[in-house]
């Protein structure tokens, strides 16, 4: 429902919070990591997103969806935001929520990791646990729901919202682009794990609408194949990517095929980014890292393959990520030694300021 012009208009103080968060969101470093694989050697370029404010890739997310709602007149002053999210979205609403003056309630399954809850209610936002027996995340959207039909909520519906890719598309898309124009490289690859899909529709649109010959693929965790089967499947690690069915916005014949990864695989990748090159970052990172070395083995040394590392490890201590993970024979990660990374501009101005 689009309110009355108003109720809806922005006003120059609230602009102004969005701009000044905007200078905390996004314009994220760039690495090319360089990697030997037996007596190959490539590299991959990831976007650090654990350098947003809250230390995730959801940021951009977060506040594009806040900021499109104030302008549409889809949220007002006072109203609660409330959002089914499995964690990273959640820290997200709440930091850029309360700093916009709203409350937050944040729905979730309790089986994430418990620094996730942690970090959520120290931001002042409201939690409400669900557990599997309660009907986990299918339950924690129908509670959303249901707490908006009481009225004065605002529900950013990350999962159907076309302000979730569109935020990809804005900025992180259009960043990637022009990092790589900066290092004369033009994206042949990207890839990236599935939860909502924001990310890989997002950043496909821009980098399709730039090069549409660029392959674009969805990652989804090896143990839980949902974009595969069309349904919820076994259960995995790899937390943030792979919920339990496969969300509105993502249109899987506009991409390329699916990759996966085992999550103890993307477990020991995190751990190898973390003790080869100090970059300590969660396991769907690890999961994307693995995508972006299949990639780049395929199209051979001269190809330019993007991904992003989403978050950071701080989120995982209680998580078999800070435990010794048994190596497979069918891992990746075992046969990979990082030599180093060679880092590239940053942009001065966040894209969203630009127009
Ligand atoms: N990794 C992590 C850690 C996440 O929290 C998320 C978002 N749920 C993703 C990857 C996937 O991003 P998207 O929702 O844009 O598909």
């Amino acid at each position: 429902m689009v309110r009355s012009s108003a109720q809806s208009r922005l006003t120059g103080a609230l602009e102004d919070k969005f701009r000044h968060l905007w200078y905390l969101v996004g314009n994220t470093p760039m690495l090319e990591l360089n990697y030997r694989y037996q007596d190959r050697t490539g590299s991959i370029f990831v976007k650090c997103e654990h350098y947003n404010l809250t230390g995730s890739v959801k940021d951009r997310m977060a506040l594009y969806i806040l900021y499109q709602a104030y302008r549409l007149g889809r949220i007002r002053p006072g109203d609660t935001i409330v959002e089914a999210t499995s964690g990273n979205t959640g820290i997200a609403l709440a930091s850029i929520g309360r700093t916009l003056g709203h409350n937050v309630t944040i729905i979730m399954p309790d089986w994430l990791s418990k620094e996730r809850v942690d970090i959520i209610r120290s931001l002042g936002a409201e939690v409400i646990l669900v557990s599997k027996a309660e009907g986990g995340f299918r339950r924690s959207i129908e509670i959303s729901e249901e707490l908006a039909a009481r009225g004065n909520v605002f529900l950013p519906r990350q999962f159907e919202n076309s302000n979730n890719a569109e935020a990809h598309e804005r900025t992180t898309g259009r960043e990637i682009w022009r990092q790589l124009v900066l290092k004369g490289r033009i994206p042949d690859a990207f890839v990236a794990g599935v939860g909502t899909g924001g990310t890989v529709m997002g950043v496909g649109a821009y980098l399709s609408a730039m090069n549409p010959k660029v392959k674009i693929h969805p990652l989804e965790p090896a143990e839980s194949p949902t974009l595969t089967t069309g349904y919820k499947i076994g259960s995995h690690r790899i937390q943030g990517i792979s919920d339990e069915f496969i969300p509105p916005i993502v249109r899987l014949d506009e991409l390329d095929t699916v990759l996966q990864a085992n999550d103890g695989d993307a477990i020991l990748m995190a751990q190898k980014l973390s003790r080869q090159l100090g970059l300590a970052v969660g396991i769907s990172s690890g999961a994307n890292v693995i995508g972006a070395i299949r990639l780049s083995l395929d199209l051979g040394p001269e190809a330019t393959v993007v991904t992003l590392l989403c978050d950071s490890n701080k989120k995982y201590l209680s998580t078999d990520l800070f435990r010794e993970e048994p190596a497979r024979e069918s891992y990746l990660s075992p046969l990979i030694e990082f030599t180093g990374y060679d880092p590239i501009e940053r942009l001065t101005t966040p894209t969203m300021l630009m127009d």
